[in-house]
């Protein structure tokens, strides 16, 4: 039996039902490929749902304000890909009419969209014979075939492209997609039960001893450590607490989310270099002094290519202090829950 037909069928058996799965709108499907990069399926279908409540149409993005788009991604991580997603909306709305592009190259020059989400945009809303090759799909194709290509790379893309091009189904490149990616998540797994595989017999892995080995990967740079040392000052003004806080700027993590106050260091500095350094900042930039400060403990924070070594020194204040730099806020407890903040803030205000 041809490879796309056992694949196939496998699927009829065990393929999941996902509400963006069998649909042809490429705007929802979009919207999935977008979130569950780098997020489990489960976690994704809430936000997918979320999404979709909020902003039923592309057009309903693009109108959305950026603030909103990111205060609705809280929690997914990998904020870019929330501001590509709501600069694309943008792009389909000024540039092609409000018509989504519907053609694998069209899809490409959508900011934030690499080759694996155009190949699935195009094969499930245009039925175009491109194959989705993903951490799944390698893992699979690479034990299938014994091939020890470092997977990531783009040599590894372009010979794994090419073999699966002549395997696609061309008349239904959206199922074969859809089980390509099923399987390799749910039968060809880390630590696969091989017994229950339709493909034990032809799998070179299998037979060579090497399932364990295979995929290679490419190693991994180490996460670079930075240290930020937050500053919390906090006053209360009637029946509320006032925050100060204001929006990350810059080419780096976060940007376009609030933080308290942030001086950050490239090496950890010990107890009294931090409560210099604290003294001075407050001094630079709010225009008064502070002598104590209550720290929390110190908190890590992974992130894929980055280790964020966190301590936030509160400050009670008496009045809000008497010059703030441009872009601070004043934020009441009511309103920080309606803007968007880091993961580690937000862990920050419920206790950590
Ligand atoms: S036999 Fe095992 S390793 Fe080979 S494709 Fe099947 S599940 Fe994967």
């Amino acid at each position: 039996m041809a490879f796309s037909q056992k694949l196939d069928s496998w699927y009829t058996d065990f393929g999941r039902s996902l509400p963006w799965r069998g649909i042809r709108d490429p705007y929802r499907i979009w919207l999935s490929e977008i979130i569950l990069q780098q997020t489990r399926i489960e976690q994704g279908r809430d936000y997918y749902h979320r999404f979709l409540d909020a902003f039923p149409t592309v057009a309903d993005l693009a109108a959305a304000s950026e603030e909103q788009v990111l205060r609705l991604w809280q929690g997914l991580g990998y904020y870019s890909r929330a501001r590509n997603m709501h600069a694309c909306a943008r792009y389909i709305m000024d540039d092609c009419g409000g018509r989504f592009p519907d053609t694998y190259e069209g899809i490409l020059r959508m900011k934030g969209v690499g080759r694996y989400t155009a190949a699935a945009i195009a094969s499930f809303a245009f039925l175009l014979p491109h194959p989705v090759i993903d951490g799944n799909v390698y893992r699979f194709i690479s034990r299938l075939h014994g091939i020890d290509t470092p997977i990531g790379t783009d040599a590894a893309y372009r010979q794994f492209e090419a073999l699966l091009d002549k395997q696609i189904d061309r008349r239904r490149p959206d199922r074969f997609n859809a089980a390509l990616m099923d399987f390799g998540s749910l039968q060809c797994r880390p630590a696969p039960d091989c017994s229950a595989c339709p493909f034990a017999d032809e799998c070179v892995a299998l037979r060579t001893g090497r399932v364990a080995l295979l995929p290679v990967k490419a190693p991994k740079a180490k996460p670079k450590d930075r240290w930020f040392y937050y500053l919390v000052l906090r006053w209360q003004h009637g029946d509320d607490t006032c925050t100060l806080l204001h929006p990350r700027q810059g080419n780096d993590i976060w940007r376009g989310l609030y933080q308290f106050p942030l001086l950050e260091s490239d090496r950890e500095l010990d107890e009294l270099a931090l409560h210099e350094a604290l003294q001075r900042f407050v001094k630079d930039n709010f225009q008064f002094s502070i002598s104590n400060f209550q720290f929390s403990p110190p908190h890590l924070h992974q992130l894929t290519h980055r280790t964020i070594h966190a301590l936030f020194a509160l400050a009670e204040l008496a009045s809000p202090p008497p010059r703030m730099p441009e872009n601070m806020g004043v934020f009441s407890a009511e309103q920080i829950k309606n803007i968007p903040l880091p993961r580690l803030i937000d862990r920050y205000l419920h206790g950590l």
